[in-house]
């Protein structure tokens, strides 16, 4: 008989700045679900870096990172696995897409794609306000694809949604509301978005791309993130299906909001778990804080 797979959480920040409020909430849920499921099961809770952008994402902001997480008294299990090291994988993920055809190379530059929208307010936008993207390589033959490199363009690989869509017909993830849930069936409806982008031009991949397969491939039982992500897990799921990988079970939680009603961004330093260590808050004081949102999720 098979062994019953134990329970694995991940909490995945982008060392691109400071942890806030948000990511601690974030990563004290991700604790409080593992130990809740870890009284009858073993469970285990990793701590992933989501540095692609090798640009924005440097060693010291992780180990920052780190430091503000065992501050708190998060604690995690195995090794940390950093993504920028695993671009081969991605790669990997991203050929069998070329492959069986539902991605494609495009080549317009982010300042063109804003052009090419500016003036149009019904242009379709993803649920993260992108707009859909507006160029028509998806339809290009190979000798107008190959002119382009030859010019030097770079390449942004897009997944041809509604091919995809198409391809894949309807999925639904299983949302859990707390870990004893038997959870409800979701619609992913990924075609509420355009031809995401998979890999970039400056890094071989992509957000979208390199969580759906860092979960799989790490066995990730629970991806327990924050209300934000909730529309990308339908794009998460599509790409699980395509490549034909283990689905999680998801929980989306509650997000965290500023004084002006908006959540919270890395940009804005005063909820910073330094600036709040520093200002004499201790991690009690944030954990009392945030309780009551755990409470209320
Ligand atoms: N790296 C993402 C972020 O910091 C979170 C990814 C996830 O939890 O799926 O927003």
């Amino acid at each position: 008989m098979d062994q019953p797979v134990s329970p694995l959480f991940r909490f995945a920040p982008s060392p691109n700045g400071a942890l806030h409020l948000g990511h601690a909430h974030s990563a004290l849920v991700n604790r409080d679900w593992a130990d809740a499921l870890g009284r009858d099961q073993e469970s285990q809770l990793l701590l992933r870096m989501e540095d692609i952008d090798t640009t924005r994402c440097t060693p010291s902001l992780a180990d920052g990172m780190r430091g503000d997480l065992h501050w708190l008294g998060v604690t995690f299990d195995g090794e940390v696995e950093p993504q920028s090291q695993r671009f081969a994988a991605y790669q990997k993920a991203l050929e069998r897409l070329q492959d069986i055809g539902l991605v494609y190379a495009s080549f317009m530059s982010r300042g063109e794609i804003k052009q090419a929208v500016a003036g149009k307010p019904d242009w379709p936008r993803d649920p993260d306000g992108s707009p859909h993207y507006p160029g028509d390589e998806r339809s290009w033959k190979e000798e107008e694809r190959q002119a382009q490199i030859d010019l030097g363009k770079r390449v942004v690989w897009r997944l041809d949604m509604a091919k995809a869509v198409a391809w894949a017909g309807r999925l639904v993830w299983t949302e859990l509301a707390n870990p004893s849930d038997a959870g409800t069936a979701i619609e992913a409806q990924p075609e509420r978005w355009g031809d995401v982008v998979l890999a970039r031009a400056d890094v071989p991949t992509s957000y979208h791309l390199s969580v759906t397969v860092d979960d799989a491939a790490q066995g990730i039982t629970h991806v327990v993130r924050g209300e934000d992500l909730r529309a990308a897990t339908g794009v998460h799921r599509l790409l699980q299906h395509l490549l034909g990988l283990p689905v999680p079970l998801y929980h989306h939680h509650g997000l965290v909001l500023g004084d002006d009603g908006r959540k919270l961004s890395k940009s804005d330093g005063s909820t910073s778990l330094a600036a709040l260590r520093e200002s004499g808050v201790t991690p009690d004081g944030i954990r009392q804080q945030l309780d009551r949102l755990r409470a209320h999720p």
